[in-house]
Parts: C-alpha cells; structure tokens; sequence
C-alpha cells in the first residue's frame, strides 16, 4: 500500500494543526499509524490521495446513511449554493426542515436548529437547567454527548482511545454539577436520585450507545429511565445525534417505543453538512428565546446549503422506508458471515449490533457498558485495524467505535469484508 502522500501531507499537518487533525478520532495514532488523506468518496468507497480505493465503513462518523456524493444530495446543494451560502435570516426551508422533523418523531414539538451535535446536547443541558431551575446532570460512563464542558467527564471513544476520560480545562465546578452512572444498570441511576434528592436537571443517554463502541440498551432500560425521570421532574434527554434516522427514521425512541422529553440530533440531519438540532416537548422549548429567557443563537444555524442537504436527506430516508430493511439485512450479512468466521476459528471476539450500527469487540465477555467494552484487547484491534486497511477496508482507527453500513454497500462489497476480516483476524491470532 503506497502512503507517501499522506505520509508527506501528515508531517506538514503536524506542525500547523494540533496532532495534525481537526477531530481527535480521525488521528491514526491508537492503532500504532498516520492517517490516510482523503481525496474523494461515492458510494461505499473512498480514495485516499496515493490513489488506494476502500470500502468505508467510517461513513463521516454517520451521516452517509446513503453512501458518498449521493447524486440527489449533490443536486440539493448545489442548487441552494447558486441562491447564496448564508443570509442570516429567516427562510422557508427552515419552516419545511422543523415539519419534517417532528412529523418523524413525534416527540419534537418544536425544534431550533444548530450547527453540530455538541451545540445540541450543551443547549439541550441548558434548557433542562432553566427549566427546572436544578443545576446537576446524570450521563452514563462511557457515552459521549459532544466536548462541552458538561459532558468530558468519561466521555467514550475519542477519549477512551486516547486514554484521558476526563479533561484538563473543565471547571471544577462544572465538573462536579455532572453525575456518571453506570449504562444499563438501573440500580446505579436511582442510587444517585437518592444522594442527591432534588438537585437532578437532566438525564441525557445515548439510547443505543455508538461512542464505546455499540451497546444495545438491555430490556427496560429506556423505559425505567423515563419513569424514574418523571417521577423526579427530571428533564430526560435521548441524545439521538448517532441513533436519530440511523436505528430507524425516527431513532432509537421510536424503535424502543420510549418518548424523551427532548432529543438531540445531528450526523445524518446534515446529510453531511455541519448541521445539529435539538427539540421536544413544547412547555420546555418555549423557554428558548426569543420565545424565552433562556439564551442560544447562532449566526449560521439554519444555513441553506446545510437546510437543502438535510431535507433531502430526510426526503429521501422516509420516501422509501424499505431503506431500513435494506440495511438491516446487509449488516445481518456482514453479522453472520463475521460470526462464522469467529466460530470456525474459536476467536475470542464479540459482536454487537442494532440495525446498521455495529461493533466487533475484541474479548470473549458480552459488552453492556463501559466496564466490559474495556475489557477488549486495543493491541490485537490495532494490528486488526492494520491489516484490513492494507486489503482496502476503512474502519474506524479505535477499538471504541460503532461501524456504519451505508444502503450503497453491496453485497459483494460485504463478501469481500468478510473474506478480508478472516484474512486480517487470522493473522492478528496466529
Ligand atoms: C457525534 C456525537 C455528538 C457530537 O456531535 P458533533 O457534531 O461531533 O459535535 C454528540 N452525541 C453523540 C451521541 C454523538 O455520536
């Protein structure tokens, strides 16, 4: 596999932007390399720019439900971009992107747009605390809710990888105003009700969790969730940037039947563009101003080309609802065959999966949290990692991380995955 142009782009990058990327997670250096430089994508492929062709399963962190360059998206935004990039001002495509949305979960009375997922959850957090007047928040070990100061407290995968669950720079006070319980353990939610009787603003959880890997909520774990919210007046935020559109159209809320009083969006609402939002329940979104005193604005929230791009998007996700099964029975593909290999070969390897977001852990224990998900071997997922990368397969370069099957992954995109995974865990074992 030829790098030199990465290679030679990587070194330049180093010395002009910290650790030589924009995001944490697209770094290589967990899995013991340096990145591969992207030049173009369509489908379920991406070329880096010495040339090498793969078959992503990145997916932009989630947004390329579709797969690349989807030529309808395409069309959208290129149209929007000839009427002007950015007004600053109110737009019918806003009033269509806010029908949409809660026409596809319900639960979203009223919904304000943002520019990205961490905008979201920290306006959402926000909102929770001016509505109860309560200054704590709970979040689970190991789910990420974006890098606000709130919530870099076990934070999940960029962390998780990079080994720092809790980051310098928050406040102290800030710090400690967030509780962490344990994912899929009811017990260690109420236990913090109880230390702190009244002092609860928020719950927010990721309802399938993507960010220490895929882990599937456990039977009644939403639903003790919202009933222990209510009873407690606690506002309950589903942070749904991952799962909203990707579980099902209309999120893990409507797949497990449980209604949050808010829910956080972003990754597929863009259709690829910076684009986030978060909404709900009407008593609580009036409170934002100008309706309400609680205060958030964005000078590019509600931008054309990122409106055009996600309405298509969305158009597109519930014109052919038959998408899902489409993707549920590829990644059941990709499931099986990998599971087939794990059992002619004895691997001490685990897989989760809900619907087209998937993970193969690598230990012998079932994952229900972030306890168990650590237990996976990072050294022999690195060398994994290695190999598959050489046989043109993008994954995500940490252990801690859902894969994402886009509805342009074919069939024998999928049997070549599993040809190369056998090839790339046989040699990690031997
Ligand atoms: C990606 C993600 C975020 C943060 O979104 P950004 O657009 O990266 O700021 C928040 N919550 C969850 C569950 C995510 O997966």
């Amino acid at each position: 596999m030829k790098t030199t142009k990465s290679a030679r782009l990587f070194k330049k990058a180093m010395r002009l932007i910290p650790g030589g990327v924009n995001s944490p997670v697209r770094a290589f250096s967990s899995v013991g390399r340096s990145p591969v430089f992207i030049e173009k994508a369509r489908g379920s492929r991406l070329w880096d720019v010495d040339g090498n062709q793969y078959i992503d399963y990145v997916g932009s962190w989630g947004p390329m439900i579709l797969g690349h360059a989807h030529p309808q998206i395409l069309r959208a935004v290129k149209k929007a971009a000839d009427r002007g990039t950015s007004f600053g001002a109110a737009t019918e495509r806003e009033v269509e992107m806010a029908e949409l949305i809660s026409t596809v979960m319900p639960s979203i009375e009223m919904v304000r747009m943002v520019n990205s997922g961490t905008e979201a959850t920290m306006s959402a957090i926000r909102l929770a605390r001016a509505f109860t007047g309560r200054d704590k928040i709970i979040k689970f070990e190991g789910c990420y809710h974006g890098h606000a100061d709130s919530f870099l407290i076990k934070a999940g995968s960029g962390a998780m990888t990079l080994g720092v669950p809790d980051s310098p720079g928050v406040p102290s006070a800030i710090g400690n105003a967030t509780l962490t319980a344990r994912y899929n353990d009811l017990a260690s939610f109420e236990n913090l009700l109880a230390a702190h009787p009244g002092q609860i603003a928020g719950l927010i959880v990721e309802p399938v969790v993507g960010n220490m890997g895929c882990v599937p909520p456990s039977k009644g774990f939403l639903e003790g969730l919202r009933s222990l919210c209510t009873k407690h007046g606690i506002v309950f935020i589903m942070d749904e940037v991952m799962t909203g559109f990707r579980v099902a159209l209309g999120g893990a809320q409507h797949l497990y039947g449980v209604k949050p009083d808010l829910t956080t969006l972003g990754k597929i609402i863009g259709g690829g563009l910076p684009v986030g939002a978060y909404g709900g329940n009407k008593e609580i979104m009036k409170l934002v101003a100008p309706s309400g005193p609680m205060y958030q604005a964005g000078t590019l929230s509600g931008n054309p080309l990122a409106m055009a791009a996600g309405i298509e998007m969305i158009q597109l996700l519930s014109g052919k609802k038959s998408i899902y099964v489409q993707l549920e029975k590829k990644s059941a593909r990709l499931e099986s065959g990998l599971q087939f290999v794990i059992d002619k070969h004895h691997l001490p390897l685990t897989q989760n999966r809900v619907g087209s977001m998937f993970t193969l852990f690598f230990t012998k224990e079932r994952v229900v949290d972030y306890e168990t998900a650590k237990t996976s071997d990072t050294k022999k997922f690195a060398s994994y990692f290695s190999a598959m990368l050489e046989q043109g397969i993008y994954l995500a370069p940490s252990q801690f991380e859902a894969a994402f099957m886009s509805a342009a992954h074919s069939d024998q995109d999928i049997d070549r995955t599993i040809r190369a995974a056998e090839k790339a865990l046989l040699a990690t074992f031997s």
